[in-house]
Parts: structure tokens; sequence; C-alpha cells
């Protein structure tokens, strides 16, 4: 006869009362009750034993001894005798109006880590690939902690209606800390308001583009951080300056110093100190005074 502590140990539930193990098929059946207890009325708070009936519930659980496990509880339905509102114990383990205990979803997340389809996921745990992405959608992927440099950056995903995603980096680890459905100011601050507030104090770099949304949310949610604009978002923005003025200038030439220019625009772009003999030969031809000097032009188009 097992004890009370085994059965503890083996179901992993305080004060449940194992009554019966079963095989059926590739299922071990555990069927249990809990230990009777005094529970509060949730209408009028008047504490209570009394049963009203009994109910049999099914619940899923972990696979064990590589069974698929199914918990049969005799649940019992209270009654109070204050107001008469009838209401069922509290069974550790299986939050309300679900049929898989908590541990399941435990079980379900750490498979997830694997590279494996939700398929074979529900399959392990003996539920459908529907309930292993039920359980997905719910999963908090919130961070326990934040390091000293983090960076935000947008990607097109187009996931839950959602266009645009955050991805939270780690930079000097050049790991993923988080992926966040939406980029919007305030679910930023809702995600990073969960985390403690010390804990945003001691982010002391930001790193993102030039947008105005990460900025203001960076400035709210880490008081003690200095943004940093990531240098390609620089670069681009110089560039796209660069070829604005560019072409403006370029408006001024003859046709054919247009056309060279447009061809030979990369020489320009080019960081110098890799340019070749021939090619800084080139440039310096481009930008001789005695043609209309680039320099030059960019002035007189400014006057
Ligand atoms: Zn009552």
């Amino acid at each position: 006869m097992l004890t009370d502590n085994y059965t503890e140990k083996l179901i992993g539930m305080k004060d449940a009362i194992l009554l019966n193990v079963e095989n059926i098929q590739d299922t071990m059946i555990i069927e249990l009750k809990m230990e009777k207890r005094i529970h509060e009325c949730p209408r009028c708070k008047t504490n209570t034993s009394k049963v009203h009936d009994y109910r049999i519930q099914y619940v899923k659980d972990v696979p064990s001894f590589n069974q698929k496990v199914v918990l049969k509880i005799h649940k019992r339905r209270h009654v109070c005798p204050a107001c008469g509102k009838k209401f069922y114990e509290h069974i550790p383990l299986v939050p309300k109006y679900q049929r898989t205990t908590q541990r399941i979803w435990a079980f379900v997340i750490d498979e997830l880590s694997k590279v494996q389809s939700m398929k074979e996921v529900g399959i392990r745990a003996n539920i459908s690939a529907a309930t292993v992405a039920r359980i997905l959608d719910h999963m908090s992927y919130s961070c326990d902690s934040l390091p000293d440099v983090i960076s935000i950056d947008e990607f097109k995903g187009n996931a839950d209606g959602e266009k645009f995603q955050c991805i939270l980096t780690n930079p000097s680890k050049r790991t993923v800390i988080d992926i966040l459905p939406k980029r919007s100011v305030d679910s930023l601050c809702a995600y990073f308001a969960g985390l403690q507030l010390n804990n945003r104090k001691q982010v002391k770099y930001v790193v993102m583009d030039m947008s105005a949304v990460f900025k203001s949310m960076a400035e709210s949610c880490f008081p003690n951080a200095k943004i940093v604009a990531y240098k390609f978002h620089i670069q681009r923005l110089v560039t796209w300056a660069f070829e604005d003025m560019r072409k403006s200038v370029q408006k001024e030439f003859h046709k054919q110093r247009r056309r060279y220019f447009k061809r030979s625009r990369w020489l320009m772009l080019k960081d110098p100190e890799k340019l070749t003999e021939d090619q800084l030969e080139q440039l310096s031809h481009m930008l001789e005074p005695g043609f209309p000097n680039i320099h030059t032009s960019i002035r007189e188009s400014r006057e």
C-alpha cells in the first residue's frame, strides 16, 4: 500500500489520495481524489466541507514511464449551508476550466524549445497540435533581466495582424532576448513595464534606428540609458542626403558630364581608403577645378 507521502511524490500533488492505477492500451489512468478540506463559499465566504455530490473529471497530464497519463479525478461539489451555492473544490495543478494540468504547459514549453513541429510536441504531450499552438499563444516571452546594452529593431513579420514586429537583442553577446509582437510605443512600454524598474535602470545603452517611436519608448522606460543610433541607420541617412544633393547638382551639368557622374557615382560613395589608384584619379578628375566643381555647384545651388 502506498503511503500518502509516496502518492504526493508520484503525482506531485499534495493531499491527493490515490484510488487506482490502470493501464488501458498506451495510457496510464491514475484515479484520485483530494483530501477532504474546508472550502470557502465563493458567494458568501462561509467555510464549509459539506459535499453535495461528486463528478469525474479527466485531466491529461505529462507522459510518465513512457506512457500517456490521464488523471481521473473524483471532484467534489460542495454546497454552502448558508446560501445554498454549489461549487467545485479546487484541485491543485488543474487550472479552472482546463482539461490539462499546469505541468503539461511546462512540458510543452520545454518541448517547444527543441526544433520540432507542433504536431510532434502534441503527440508527445498527448494533446492536439491545436492545443500546442494555443499554449504557444499564451506563452509570455518576457525576459527576467536585461543586459547593460540592449538593441531594438523592427522587422516585417506579418504576425497576428501586425505588419511589423520588434526584435530585442543583446549586441554584446549577439543573442536574441525577445521578439515582440507590436512596435507601437504603448505596446513596447507595456512590455518593459512588466520588468522590474531596478532592472530597467541598469540598462546603460539602448541601440536603435532613428525612429521617434523607439526613442520615446527608451526615454520613458530606460531613465539611465544613453540612446545610441546604430551606425547603419546614420550611414543610410547620410547616403540618402548625399544622393539628393548629387542629383540636384548634376541637373546643372551638361548632358555628357551628367551621364558620367551618374555612371560613376559609386566612386563618391565608396570609402576613399578602399579606392584603387585608378579610381582615385578618376574621382579627382570628376571633382577637378576647371570642370564645374561639385563644391562650387553645391554652393551655387544653395544661392
Ligand atoms: Zn454561501
